[in-house]
């Protein structure tokens, strides 16, 4: 597994995979960042809650680049476009949906990524655990609330719940 996270310190991104650790060095500012992993984590690859900032609930969701899927999407309208400017009308169709069916089969092939609501750090290369949903709007409120103030849970979104 490898879990993605930005530093507490300076927000520079890391990458920590030695699950042996409990904690990781800033390289950018010397900070230690202490990870709880646990023993679903190390003994079975699976994210059960969060190592950096212990929030219980995770997401999942494809590890899909959207710069490239927008960019294969892009190159396929023009190109279309421009055979349908030379009159090959299904040339610039045929171009359209191979383009399309790129990024139905580039999807597919992804791995997961699971992502903490809280602090949104992200892993990788885990053993999927059923328990993990995909993401879900009013679980992120109530675990990322936009008051953000010195990053301080809001207390007002646990009443919310009740
Ligand atoms: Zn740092
Ligand atoms: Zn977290």
């Amino acid at each position: 597994m490898i879990i993605r996270f930005r530093c507490p310190g300076c927000r520079t991104e890391l990458e920590f995979d030695d699950l042996s650790q409990q904690r990781s060095p800033c390289p950018v500012c010397d900070r230690q960042v202490t990870l709880q992993v646990t023993d679903a984590m190390r003994g079975r690859n699976q994210v059960d809650r969060c190592a950096l900032c212990d929030c219980e609930t995770v997401y999942v969701q494809k590890d899909f680049n959207r710069t490239l899927g927008v960019g294969i999407f892009i190159a396929g309208a023009v190109i279309s476009l421009v055979l349908y400017g030379f009159d090959q009308v299904w040339w610039a169709f045929a171009v359209l949906l191979g383009c399309a069916v790129m990024d139905g089969l580039l999807y597919r092939l992804l791995p997961d990524v699971t992502i903490c609501y809280k602090c949104h750090a992200q892993y990788r290369r885990f053993t999927p655990r059923p328990e993990n949903l995909p993401f879900e709007l009013g679980l992120a409120e109530k675990f990322d609330p936009l008051d953000k103030r010195a990053e301080a849970d809001n207390p007002a979104a646990e009443w919310h719940g009740r």
